[in-house]
């Protein structure tokens, strides 16, 4: 069990005040993931290194796992060295940036997942759990 999926979508959510009650949202899931002493599941669109910002600050939950992680190398570096986790989609499959990010993030702190129904790994087909198997494909590859 956990709390979320929350966090903040800078990609889809350019106003400013629009953030700024992302951000209040995302402090009330954090409130209660603390208070629940339960894993926080991030969403975190072009906004990976805020997100990491905020709950370093407030978060006194250890199992923080950034999903669908998307975010660049350096701030993948950081997520680890909190000791938090990063999950993986079948993005993996088709995308050069994201295997790279497998290739720099340790496999005690990958995690993986589909995102189904959205970013299948076969063309014009709906995505579906089962296929997470691609991506643990891609790690296995990947992740030497
Ligand atoms: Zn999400």
């Amino acid at each position: 069990m956990g709390i979320g999926e929350t966090g903040l979508d800078f990609y889809e959510v350019k106003e400013s005040d629009k953030r700024k009650r992302q951000l209040k949202i995302f402090d009330i899931f954090i409130e209660i993931s603390n208070e629940y002493d339960l894993p926080l599941v991030l969403h975190a669109r072009d906004a990976e290194a805020k997100c990491l910002e905020i709950v370093k600050k407030k978060s006194n939950i250890y199992d923080v796992i950034f999903h669908c992680y998307s975010g660049d190398v350096e701030t993948a570096k950081q997520i680890v060295a909190e000791g938090y986790s990063i999950s993986f989609s079948t993005l993996a499959c088709f995308s050069d940036h994201h295997q790279e990010l497998i290739e720099h993030v340790p496999i005690s702190n990958i995690l993986t997942e589909t995102d189904s129904p959205y970013l299948s790994p076969f063309k014009g087909k709906r995505n579906e759990p089962a296929f997470v198997e691609e991506t643990v494909k891609i790690i296995a590859e990947k992740n030497l």
